[in-house]
């Protein structure tokens, strides 16, 4: 059986961070990453716009006060503000601190990193490297991997997390190439496996980005906390849904309608295109429905709305947002220097996730912790998003509770033992998992059944959301759960077979979708992310809590529990 002293599923920003966190800690420690993509694939390398922190290499008076309520009064006050609080101090120091591991931020011109406004902020803090910052921090991190000697499994998928008497003990993984098993046995157990933007139609994120994490901790028994808060990001590229960056909105970009009107005026006056995704998010989808949306021919009464950069100018358009303008000009065929953009919102982040403290140690409920099982990054729920996400604070999320739970990994491993685990027990089982999927003689292809899921992730549990229609969603989904059982697999072969990872992702997007689904129907008020048109209004007397979602064959138990509240006391959110 395969040892180490800590092993870490998860190749992305948050993955990464932890394990250098460790072997900076404590150099003597075993660790491993293991990623069902190479780490460089993960879905952290795609982000574009920035990462914020209060430097004030732009704006001298902001403060990490400010920043902290920013993001609170962006989380529609669901976030915890003590992790926040953690979140918002630490940021400068773990910017300098990839600064010095070489990341190439852009620069302002005395020298300093570059800041830009951002949705939701009070204040230009967002450093970028043009709109590439995803792939300019997560190449250092990786290159800093190898120096610092934590060994890489890559393109092996972790099937199973490996969980007896609330201790995690070690992962059972599928070698990709070869269909090899092997079960993993460590001290300590972290999952950084980022969001399941695949569970709906139209989305920003990357194939791998399937949920398997969240669903593999569900299916152990662990709670998922606030998954009917998704994030929708204003402008994803229309048709394609791929992701036309808020940084552009952030250069001065306008969002206009039919009429040749800047339509946020109606809906946030004093942020208008800068203010926070789910509100733009439901201005565009409402301008839309009231029949100002865009058709391709330029008529009236289509399904999108135009992100307009043209009075920006070439030369800004290409130093600040080149990546923009090459999707939009690759995909479309749109020239952004002379043409507007088309645009609609886009599935695109998971505010919730497998809860924890901000340590990043896993919970079992609001007191209780699991022995050895920690997570961070857009998997996890530390919570300081809330119901709503400000742009360029995941990344932020990333690092600094990266780096935290790295910090408290390597205290947590400390004089302790390896676990027994029983390897041939867990071999067997997954052996015949896999054997049961090439062996079923179902009709049911894989592909329509994925399809029919996204389809009915984005038609019943979407921007806005009522009772009715999810109830029908949550039906449909049953269905679709039957129907999994009769899957087909074409590829009986052992090299290189997708399709059995395409059925573990499958029954991660399903699990992942149940837990949503049901959380948002139970939450009967608007809040952040989550909008309900038959409770159109925040209810602070009912429902500020945290959902903790129980996953069972059986159902679904959802359980409520306190937000910390330590330094603002919630108001009305308006922008
Ligand atoms: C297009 C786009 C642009 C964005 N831009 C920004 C931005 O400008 N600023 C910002 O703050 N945020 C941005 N975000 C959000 C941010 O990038 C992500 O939330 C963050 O990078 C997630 O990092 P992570 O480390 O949690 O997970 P990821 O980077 O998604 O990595 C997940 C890792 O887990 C591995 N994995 C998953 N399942 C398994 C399994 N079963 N077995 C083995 N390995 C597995 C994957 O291979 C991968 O290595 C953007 C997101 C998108 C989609």
């Amino acid at each position: 059986m395969r040892e180490h002293d800590v092993i870490i599923v998860g190749g992305g920003l948050a993955g990464c961070r932890a394990a250098l966190e460790i072997t900076r800690t404590n150099p003597t420690l075993n660790v491993a990453v293991v990623a069902k993509t190479h780490p460089i694939r993960s879905h952290s390398v795609a982000a574009q716009g920035g990462i914020a922190a209060t430097l004030k290499n732009v704006d001298r008076q902001d403060t990490w006060e400010a920043h902290a309520f920013d993001t609170v009064k962006g989380s529609d006050y669901l976030a915890d503000q003590d992790a926040v609080a953690i979140l918002t101090q630490e940021a400068s120091d773990v910017i300098i601190d990839l600064e010095h591991m070489g990341v190439l931020f852009s620069r302002l011109p005395d020298g300093k990193i570059a800041q830009r406004a951002f949705g939701g902020h009070s204040h230009r803090r967002t450093c970028y490297a043009a709109d590439k910052t995803g792939h300019a921090i997560l190449h250092e991190l990786v290159n800093n991997l190898r120096r610092y000697g934590v060994q890489v499994y890559d393109e092996w998928y972790v099937m199973q997390l490996v969980l007896s008497d609330n201790q995690a003990k070690g992962i059972v993984m599928y070698r990709i190439r070869d269909g090899l098993i092997e079960v993993v046995r460590a001290k300590a157990v972290m999952f950084a496996t980022g969001g399941y933007g695949r569970a709906f139609n139209t989305t920003s994120n990357d194939y791998a980005s399937t949920g398997d994490g969240l669903a593999m901790a569900a299916l152990a028994g662990i709670p998922l906390e606030d998954m009917e808060f998704v994030q929708f990001h204003p402008t994803g590229l229309y048709p394609v849904g791929v992701l036309i960056s808020e940084a552009v909105r952030g250069e001065g970009a306008y969002l206009v309608n039919s009429d040749g009107e800047r339509f946020m005026a109606s809906y946030a006056p004093s942020k208008m295109e800068l203010a926070p995704r789910d509100i733009t998010s439901r201005a565009i989808a409402r301008e839309i429905a009231a029949g100002r949306g865009i058709h391709p021919d330029g008529s009236a009464g289509g399904p999108f709305i135009h992100l307009d950069v043209r009075h920006l100018g070439e030369q800004k358009i290409m130093s600040r947002i080149p990546f923009a303008w090459e999707e939009s000009h690759r995909l479309t065929g749109i020239d952004a220097v002379h043409q507007p953009i088309p645009v609609r919102p886009t599935i695109h982040y998971s505010m919730g996730g497998i809860a924890t403290n901000t340590d990043g140690q896993v919970q079992t409920s609001a007191t209780g912790l699991v022995d050895g099982f920690f997570a961070a990054g857009e998997a996890a729920c530390v919570s300081v998003h809330g119901a709503n996400r400000l742009g360029s604070n995941s990344l932020l999320e990333c690092v600094v509770y990266g780096k935290r739970t790295g910090a408290a990994i390597a205290q947590f491993v400390q004089n302790r033992k390896l676990p027994e685990i029983d390897e041939q027990r867990y071999i067997k089982a997954a052996k015949a998992q896999i054997q049961s999927l090439l062996d079923r003689s179902g009709t049911m292809r894989m592909y329509p059944l994925r399809q029919a899921l996204q389809d009915c992730m984005s038609q019943y549990c979407g921007v806005f959301r009522t009772e009715s229609v999810m109830q029908q969603g949550w039906e449909n989904l049953q269905q679709l759960q039957q129907q999994y059982q009769q899957i087909y697999l074409d590829d009986k072969g052992k090299l290189w077979n997708s399709e059995i990872v395409e059925a573990f992702e499958l029954r991660s997007l399903l699990v992942v979708s149940q837990i949503i689904l049901a959380s948002a129907l139970k939450r009967q008020e608007s809040r952040g992310a989550h909008f309900r048109e038959d409770y159109p209004q925040r209810n602070d007397d009912r429902w500020l809590h945290h959902t903790f979602a129980y996953y069972s064959p059986q159902g679904i138990d959802l359980q409520y529990v306190p937000v910390n509240l330590t330094m603002f006391t919630p108001q009305e959110r308006k922008y």
